[in-house]
């Protein structure tokens, strides 16, 4: 008898586990909970923070999985508790870390969108979260700039902007959700994370929307330590786990 492989799956939550800024829908717990059963563990990776990852999620889920990488691993729970920390400012320093504030205050100020709200630039621990539209705008005014800006792409020129000025030896940016773009040290994408658990695991499946070259998904899903899928939404995820772990999939 062969020993049994140690398998995770890690899975993104906008639009991978819940629907966009949505609560998580039962027949997704009922999936996890079965995978569980069937010998695989279960890990959380998202560019979010604890606290948002929990409202979406819900603190169930949390507790019972067996990683919950917030803000990319930067914060990570096992199991619930308190596994692991680290900061964008201890790695960058305060100098470049103003710079690239002022730089995108400048930026957003002289940017001509339709709507503006507030809170443009939000510090998490291991990220800058940058949103030309703001991040308190209503859900509508979201999925509008989020249809706007695919054809008038504010985020892609910002980005562009901002590689240009801040340089790309130390900063890495990633545009992922409707309404805003990431920036981080170099390397502190979701891969990031897989340094805790790559020895631990035969294989490591990871399940992500945004997986394309520049999509906030995509340094983990190509990476070569996890076999990544690509979703489109919740229904797509649930399909893939029936396909790969319930229904006499490689695990049975
Ligand atoms: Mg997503």
């Amino acid at each position: 008898m062969q020993p049994q492989r140690r398998v995770i799956a890690l899975f993104d939550v906008d639009q991978t586990l819940t629907p966009a800024r949505k609560t998580i829908q039962k027949a997704m717990v009922e999936a996890i909970n079965k995978m569980g059963d069937h010998g695989v563990d279960f890990g959380i990776v998202s560019g979010s923070d604890l606290h948002k990852i929990k409202e979406q999620v819900g603190e169930d889920l949390v507790q019972k999985a067996d990683y919950t990488f917030s803000e990319n691993g930067l914060y990570t729970l096992r199991k619930g508790q308190f596994f692991s920390k680290m900061s964008i400012k201890d790695q960058l320093g305060e100098s470049k870390l103003k710079k690239l504030i002022n730089f995108s205050l400048r930026y957003i100020a002289d940017l001509d969108i339709p709507i503006k709200r507030g809170t443009f630039i939000e510090y998490r621990t291991g990220m800058i979260n940058i949103s030309p539209i703001g991040r308190n705008c209503s859900r509508e005014e979201r999925d509008e700039f989020e249809e706007f800006d695919k054809t008038a792409n504010v985020r892609k020129a910002f980005v562009e902007a901002l590689k240009s000025e801040m340089g790309t030896d130390d900063l890495t940016f990633s545009i992922g959700g409707q309404i805003s773009f990431d920036v981080f040290p170099r390397g502190w994408d979701k891969s990031f994370c897989l340094q805790y658990i790559e020895k631990d695991y035969d294989e490591i499946h990871f399940f992500g929307d945004k997986c394309q070259p520049g999509g906030n998904d995509h340094e983990i899903y190509a990476d070569e330590r996890t076999i990544g899928h690509e979703v489109s939404n919740p229904d797509d995820t649930l399909k893939i786990i029936n396909e790969l772990f319930l229904v006499g999939g490689e695990l049975e």
